[in-house]
């Protein structure tokens, strides 16, 4: 098993079935799984659906998921993509199952998000503390940007956990399954003005918004700068002089909104813009 890419498989069979049952999944529905493995989450996909499109990085993997189907009548109606699903233009799927790889925890999930049509579900395990922001509320400890995001594009729910015994080799980190269930329609938002915001509010941690706005003179800077662009475009005249060009709204500077929160063993998407800024229906019917 080659534990960089993930390579932790599922060894309960309970888990797995409860999993894809957690998916409701109906008999015409086209499945993507995410990192196929041995296939042991894909066999009961296959029992369930009407197609299932696996996506895997690890050539032995994906023939090892081959050989289990071949010559039965459920090997038609599996597609193995060989490749990074980060770098795979997806085709047209309903729903979503997969035991992650763990270290694209962040980018997968904003790339399901953005995918255009909606998936109706995903139902997805990741490593614990990552699963526990995604779900966490205002108040909560785990609270951050990646929780406002994802709870902006889809509802969120936590539905099991899964201990690192049940997994052959046993990862480092406990697991939790999720299930997202993307917002239909997609709210109408430009994701990078939404984004610029949370990173200001986020700035750091167990700052008040009004210290992150008011108390830090490049935000304060930032903001009267936007203004002034926004009233340019939108020939809107200021008392105080004319209004200067060429900043875009809700530019941000990088490095200076650098997120602390002390769990650096999952990323908090910072990559997830570019996925939202492609325009366009990517997927084909
Ligand atoms: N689904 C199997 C199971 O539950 O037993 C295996 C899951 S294992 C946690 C993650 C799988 O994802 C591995 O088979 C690994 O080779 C594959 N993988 C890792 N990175 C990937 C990527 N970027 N794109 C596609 N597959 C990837």
């Amino acid at each position: 098993m080659n534990t960089d890419l993930g390579q932790h498989v599922l060894k309960n069979p309970g888990i797995a079935d409860a999993i894809v049952n957690k998916a409701d999944l109906k008999q015409s529905d086209v499945v993507l799984e995410v990192g196929p493995g041995t296939g042991n989450l894909t066999v009961r996909i296959l029992e369930k659906a009407k197609k299932c499109i696996a996506v895997e990085m690890d050539p032995r993997m994906a023939a090892e998921i081959t050989k289990r189907v071949q010559g039965k009548p459920e090997q038609k109606r599996l597609d193995v993509i060989l490749g990074d699903v980060m770098k795979t233009d997806l085709p047209y799927f309903d729903v979503c199952i997969s035991n992650t790889p763990y270290q694209i925890s962040s980018p997968l999930t904003f790339k399901l998000l953005a995918t255009s049509p909606a998936p109706r579900v995903c139902i997805l395990m990741f490593q614990r503390e990552f699963a526990m922001r995604l779900v966490a509320k205002p108040g909560d400890k785990l609270y951050s940007r990646l929780s406002v995001n994802t709870q902006m594009w889809a509802k969120v729910d936590h539905i099991m956990k899964v201990g690192k015994n049940n997994f052959k080799p046993p990862p480092d980190v406990e697991s939790n399954v999720v299930r997202l269930v993307p917002k239909h329609p997609r709210p109408q938002i430009s994701y990078d003005e939404w984004d610029g915001l949370l990173r200001i509010c986020f700035v750091r941690k167990n700052k008040t918004l009004r210290a992150s706005f008011f108390g830090t003179a490049s935000v304060m800077e930032m903001l009267d700068s936007n203004y002034r662009t926004f009233c340019a475009q939108n020939d809107i005249v200021l008392d105080d002089g004319p209004a200067e060009s060429g900043t875009d709204v809700m530019e941000v500077e990088e490095d200076a909104f650098e997120e602390d929160d002390g769990l650096m063993d999952v990323d908090d998407g910072d990559d997830l813009p570019d996925f939202f800024k492609e325009e366009g229906d990517r997927r084909k019917k």
